[in-house]
């Protein structure tokens, strides 16, 4: 067995349980975790702090680089802080991720957000990544891969459970990022080669969780790579 920095990426639609799924995995394995859309989405919330607009790429694009906002990954969620204050309350709406898929469409915008989303992988063991492009762009070389999905109706009674709202509101504001997320020229959400596919309708959180982490098990052990 060989040890070596481990990479799991985790992409899929909204709300197909990619977050609770990878935070879970890495906190059995002992393994970093981030979620990239909270890049895009803190980059939407401070454009709207900032005064610019969401169709403004190279504004967005200088604001990417700009020291007054952050990312900072941990254990229960990747936070985002605006001029030291942590503002992560405020990123989680579907309102900002509608925000977020707006932005995440600009080339500049996503080229200048990369670096920091592969320095997660920095002087770590392991990391578990989830978003739209981690398989694809961010950790094309990821040992293990995943796309997670499923039913339209499950989704969105799911992030209205843990948000509250109305579930075919939340329903129609999901297909409608979906739609813009997969139809985008850059970085689409799409599924990467090699990746596992999941369908996590009617199935539990541990029920996925198990059957991830048996994948990862088994596929890291195909590659002689020890996971401990
Ligand atoms: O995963 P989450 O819902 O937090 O993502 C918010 C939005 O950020 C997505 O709808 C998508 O537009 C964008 N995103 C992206 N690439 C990623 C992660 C998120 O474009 N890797």
């Amino acid at each position: 067995m060989r040890s070596a920095l481990i990479i799991v990426t985790i992409d899929g639609p909204a709300a197909s349980g990619k977050t609770s799924v990878s935070r879970l995995i890495a906190s059995r394995r002992g393994w970093a975790w981030v979620s990239t859309g909270a890049f895009y989405r803190g980059l939407a919330y401070v454009a709207s702090r900032e005064g610019i607009a969401v169709n403004d790429e190279l504004a967005l694009a200088k604001l990417c680089l700009s020291p007054i906002w952050r990312v900072q990954m941990g254990e229960d969620r990747t936070r985002v802080y605006l001029h030291d204050e942590d503002v992560t309350d405020e990123i989680y709406s579907e309102e900002i991720g509608a925000g977020a898929s707006l932005v995440s469409r600009f080339p500049k915008v996503r080229a200048n957000l990369l670096t920091a989303q592969r320095a997660c992988a920095n002087s770590i063991s392991g990391l578990v990544a989830e978003g739209r492009d981690c398989g694809t762009v961010v950790f094309p070389k990821a040992q293990v891969k995943f796309y997670l999905t499923a039913g339209t109706l499950d989704r969105a009674e799911r992030r209205a459970r843990q948000q509250g709202g109305n579930v075919e509101e939340m329903r129609q504001a999901q297909v409608k990022r979906d739609h813009q997320d997969s139809s985008r020229q850059t970085a689409p959400m799409q599924i990467p080669s090699l990746a596992h596919v999941v369908d996590t309708t009617s199935m539990t959180l541990d029920q996925v969780v198990e059957q991830v982490d048996a994948i990862i098990v088994k596929e890291l052990a195909e590659q002689h790579l020890s996971h401990l």
